[in-house]
């Protein structure tokens, strides 16, 4: 551990010292530019199931609705909390739970209400004990409208051997079909806001976020997305809408046009997307502040060097496993043996 105070301890009186079950109305937002680097379908690829799409308005003016493409609020955290489940499973910290004691299994309806997975993205057991996540998202849109960013593929399911042909009979596989995809350079404007976090706490989720980079289809040659960080703000309750910050930062990148230029860089949108949140803070009832371009790029730079050093990464993980309450969510409600609480 380095002696310099980190971005997170800066803001220390904005985020919780432990955890403890009650609301506090400590928020932190991660504003997010989630920028699409290969065709992706947000869906199960051939399941027949439709790119969602919805009717809003473009921009902050009353003019005709377009349609964009949506990210489904379950769909963003249940690829990262995938990301983090897999970390806490490599450093044992995924926690027995059951009568059978059975290890803490996302969607098998036995969580084990200890591990830092339940504890902030929220579980509920069958015989009692819940957490609320501490994890708020909202569907994310996408900037540009849907015939802009949508296109038409073919999709063929593949064997177990990765190609076209069955690998026992050799004949070829007549499963194709066409499929819509989101086309590369998209752009959805998502936020996150966090309640009530811990600064170990926050160094988790965000990790999450940065690592995640697969979502939607099954497939993996498929859905790539780069989650770029490009706000932090903390706040007394929730900021603005994702809609209204995507309508606000539309409005500022089409100028006198009808609509932005696609592809756009990232580095334009941002700006674009900063601008605009700058300008929809005035509209919260909080004071609300946010970090520094300097402090962002510091907070960024340490989360790298955590997630470099095995290390340390397994330090501020086992730290952060022991600030939450050893009870098994049973339906007697008795505490449970501990052996890590102390
Ligand atoms: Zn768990």
């Amino acid at each position: 551990m380095t002696p310099t105070t980190t971005v997170m301890e800066t803001y220390a009186e904005h985020l919780a010292a432990t955890y403890d079950p009650y609301p506090h109305g400590k928020y932190m937002t991660l504003l997010l530019v989630r920028q699409v680097a290969s065709e992706a379908m947000f869906r199960t690829e051939g399941s027949g199931e439709p790119l969602t799409t919805e009717f809003v308005f473009p921009g902050t003016t009353a003019t005709a609705p377009i349609q964009r493409v949506v990210i489904s609020k379950r769909k963003q955290t249940a690829v990262e909390r995938r990301v983090g489940r897999e970390l806490l499973r490599q450093h044992n910290l995924l926690h027995m739970a059951g009568k059978e004691q059975r290890v803490c299994a996302l969607n098998t309806n036995n969580p084990c209400g200890q591990c830092i997975d339940c504890m902030l993205y929220g579980y509920a057991a069958g015989g009692g004990g819940a957490q609320r996540s501490r994890i708020i998202t909202d569907d994310a849109f996408s900037l540009h409208q849907a015939p802009t960013i949508i296109s038409e593929r073919q999709f063929n399911a593949l064997y177990d051997n990765s190609t076209m042909r069955n690998p026992e009979t050799g004949e070829a596989s007549t499963s194709i079909g066409t499929d819509l995809y989101v086309r590369p350079e998209a752009v959805f404007l998502d936020m996150e806001t966090l309640k009530d976090v811990t600064p170990d706490e926050v160094r988790y989720i965000v990790g999450n976020v940065l690592r995640a980079s697969r979502y939607g289809a099954i497939s993996s040659r498929i859905g790539r997305v780069h989650n770029h960080l490009i706000g932090v703000a903390f706040s007394r309750c929730e900021l603005f809408s994702n809609l209204e910050w995507v309508q606000h930062t539309y409005d500022l990148l089409r100028g006198d046009q009808l609509e932005p230029d696609f592809p756009l860089h990232v580095s334009t949108i941002t700006a674009a997307a900063q601008a605009a949140a700058a300008t929809l803070k005035a509209r919260v009832y909080s004071d609300v502040t946010f970090l520094s371009a300097d402090e962002l790029a510091a907070f960024q730079h340490e989360l790298h060097e955590l997630y470099s050093d095995a290390a340390a990464l397994a330090a501020m993980l086992q730290r952060l496993d022991t600030i939450y309450p050893r009870e098994q969510p049973t339906r007697s409600g008795r505490r449970a043996a501990s052996e890590s609480a102390e």
